[in-house]
């Protein structure tokens, strides 16, 4: 794929995104596309950014700081969007702009020790496992029975100084059309709102969800970001 078809897909993705939010009602404005990166050579990367892309996505903390460094850009806003090994906390409280998969205690207080030593506020979103899958991260909140026994982690999470909790993201399970996501993601937004009732000091704007095969579906439901790879950069070198 040359970096033509790449501005070309970057374009119908913003496209469809703005037709899906004015199906629901909303603002194209109000929702961010992220270009997910990981597994993608650098060539592609430097494509979609010069077609206006802002905003990446990487799972990998060090394959994105290796990107960062390569391209060498400070109008960039990288996004941690993978699982987060508790060695590389340091890493993304130095050089991510926003995490979308805080998705433990234990790692709210690692983020918070490393960004507190980086003198910044670290923006963070709530990972929240709404598909029951076993192998997934974030909370398992597939059961709403179970909603009001997290309520004291985040409680907890929200006291961090160094941590600005602004939403929630969730990835739900693979399906076979993107008309089956709608159900997670319509469970992810009412965990948005419990947790709004709850805590209605903090911030809770933003839902992330929604990749190549259902971010239309997801912005129809309220996707503040929708989060897409491969339907704008072609399959990744790896599977994941
Ligand atoms: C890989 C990944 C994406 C992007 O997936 P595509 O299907 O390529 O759009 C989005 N979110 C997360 C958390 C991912 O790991």
């Amino acid at each position: 794929m040359d970096a033509k078809e790449i501005a070309e897909r970057y374009e119908q993705v913003l496209e469809r995104i703005a037709s899906a939010a004015q199906r629901a009602g909303r603002r194209a404005e109000d929702v961010c596309l992220v270009v997910v990166t990981k597994g993608q050579p650098l060539e592609k990367v430097m494509a979609v950014v010069k077609a206006g892309a802002r905003d990446l996505g990487e799972n990998y903390p060090e394959e994105g700081v290796a990107k960062m460094d390569a391209l060498g850009r400070a109008d960039l806003r990288w996004h941690m969007i993978g699982h987060i090994q508790k060695r590389k906390a340091r890493l993304v409280a130095e050089r991510y702009a926003f995490v979308h998969s805080l998705d433990s205690a234990r790692l709210a207080v690692r983020l918070e020790r490393r960004a507190a030593e980086t003198n910044r506020v670290l923006p963070v979103l709530l990972e929240f496992n709404v598909g029951g899958e076993e192998s997934k991260f974030g909370w398992r909140a597939a059961d709403e029975s179970v909603w009001e026994s997290l309520l004291p982690e985040v409680e907890a999470i929200l006291q961090n100084p160094h941590l600005a909790v602004q939403g929630v993201m969730t990835v739900p399970p693979p399906v076979a059309e993107p008309e089956q996501a709608r159900p997670y993601f319509q469970k992810l937004r009412r965990l948005r709102d419990f947790l709004a009732r709850h805590f209605p000091q903090a911030d809770w704007r933003h839902l992330s969800m929604g990749m190549s095969a259902d971010y239309e579906v997801a912005v129809e439901e309220g996707a503040t970001f929708v989060r897409v790879g491969t339907a704008i950069l072609g399959a990744r070198v790896y599977k994941k």
